[in-house]
């Protein structure tokens, strides 16, 4: 097995790499950079256990925004600076509880709100439950949904291999769920998390209210009690009882933080690379987004410590509020357009800190055929396709109004929902090779890209 391995890396690096040598050389240097002296593990414990939940507007936020803006100058940025936007301002308030009659004494449900979600008031909220597996089911039986608590039991399909894709055709039922069972009556929502995981951890993220809609609270449970729920369900009437406190304070002030390697021969063309620097309070945080914000440092020390000197401006931009607003890569856009940048390329990491397998690209044809012509360079290092599916979501207003190829770090995706927006999002759960193999990857694809332009 061994012998044919190395058979097939003489076969690549003698043929299809063969006038791509320098490169295939810089990347080299690269991942032994990254691998040997790499700083990604040590940053994301530092960002995790002496910071942790970094919700928008939260004091973990702005201690973040103050570490980040540290260590992008510590890691050698020309500049780095915080740009102010206003961010929403949600806050928990309190434990989220709840409670079902399938047990004597009461079942303890473990609950916890979706993010962006009123409170239940201080008595709670205590009704039976109408459980329905889809928006259909739920037009069918908008008749006895008043005063009721309507239960989402919508589940991941398994047969998706790719697990985001599970997640984009599930999470409906967690943005949109709320309004729609308000709209009949409903008093509350509980949604089946949004994973396709064997514990029994619930997991929040946000939802939207129908502003033409009453508000109503919404949480989410683990799949154990989403099961045993159904299963009761099956037998007899249930009810259930809710207490939460999500309320909105007022918008407040948020950063973006931003570090900056000047280009030597374009700097007035920028290449952007980030992640968002917010996450979810029940956790520290650790695979969304710290992940991203980690790689997004390591190449810019890596490249530093390299003595890499892009021709083009690269920014490396720790991104504010993504999980409940988008504020940060919606400013970070709005000041591009208005002080008329141009921006060539933007890449994202913010799908977990897993192996990486490739890359979900937004551009044109053109754009996404020389990407790809690039893949016998990263092949070794983990990356075999780059597809037509877009960029990360805090670039995406970069390409929206400034017209920029977007591109996401896609690693493998069977694990990360499994701790996304959950508890376990802690650092243990990520692995310090994969984490650094990100890196790698993103640092190559930046070096050809600003070699050879798109
Ligand atoms: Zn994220």
């Amino acid at each position: 097995m061994r012998k044919l391995f190395i058979n097939l890396f003489v076969f690549f690096s003698s043929t299809c790499c063969f006038a791509q040598n320098d490169d295939s050389v810089m990347i080299r240097r690269i991942a032994d950079e990254i691998l040997l002296h790499g700083k990604a593990y040590a940053n994301l414990h530092d960002l995790t256990k002496n910071i942790g939940g970094r919700l928008s507007g939260s004091p973990g936020f702005y201690k973040a925004e103050q570490w980040g803006l540290k260590v992008l100058q510590k890691s050698g940025a020309d500049r780095a600076w915080l740009q102010e936007c206003m961010i929403p301002h949600w806050v928990r308030g309190g434990k989220d509880e709840g409670t079902a009659n399938i047990a004597s004494p009461k079942k303890n449900l473990d609950v916890i709100a979706l993010g962006n979600s009123i409170g239940t008031g201080s008595k709670g909220i205590s009704a039976n439950v109408v459980e329905v597996r889809s928006f259909e089911e739920l037009e069918n039986k908008k008749d006895s949904v008043k005063g009721k608590i309507v239960f989402y039991n919508y589940k991941f399909n398994p047969s998706f291999v790719n697990v985001f894709q599970a997640y984009g055709d599930a999470v409906r039922y967690r943005g949109a769920g709320a309004s729609r069972a308000a709209k009949f009556g409903a008093l509350a929502v509980i949604v089946r998390s949004m994973s396709e995981s064997t514990d029994n951890n619930p997991h929040t993220g946000a939802l939207r209210y129908d502003t033409t809609l009453p508000q109503i609270p919404a949480v989410a449970i683990g799949l154990k009690d989403a099961d045993l729920l159904d299963s009761a369900l099956r037998q007899k009437a249930v009810n259930v009882f809710l207490k939460t406190n999500g309320h909105f304070l007022p918008d407040t002030i948020g950063h973006n933080v931003i570090g900056e390697l000047t280009g030597t021969e374009f700097p007035d063309q920028y290449i952007t690379i980030g992640g968002h620097l917010d996450s979810w309070d029940p956790a520290e945080g650790a695979h969304d987004d710290g992940a991203g914000i980690v790689h997004t440092i390591e190449i810019l020390r890596a490249f530093k410590a390299l003595g890499f000197k892009p021709k083009h401006s690269i920014r490396f931009v720790l991104f504010a509020n993504e999980e409940n607003g988008l504020r940060g890569g919606a400013k970070y856009a709005e000041e591009a357009r208005a002080k008329n940048e141009k921006h060539i390329f933007a890449l994202e990491s913010d799908a977990g800190g897993f192996s990486p397998r490739g890359y979900s690209f937004g551009g044109s044809a053109e754009q996404l055929k020389k990407l790809q012509s690039w893949i016998p360079l990263l092949i070794w290092y983990g990356v075999y396709q780059i597809t037509d599916g877009g960029g990360g979501a805090d670039v995406s207003p970069l390409n929206a109004n400034l017209r920029t190829p977007v591109a996401e770090l896609a690693p493998d995706t069977q694990r990360y929902f499994d701790y996304h927006h959950a508890r376990n999002d802690v650092f243990e759960n990520v692995n310090k090779r994969e984490l650094e193999m990100g890196a790698v990857n993103m640092a190559a694809l930046i070096y050809l890209v600003d070699k050879y332009g798109l």
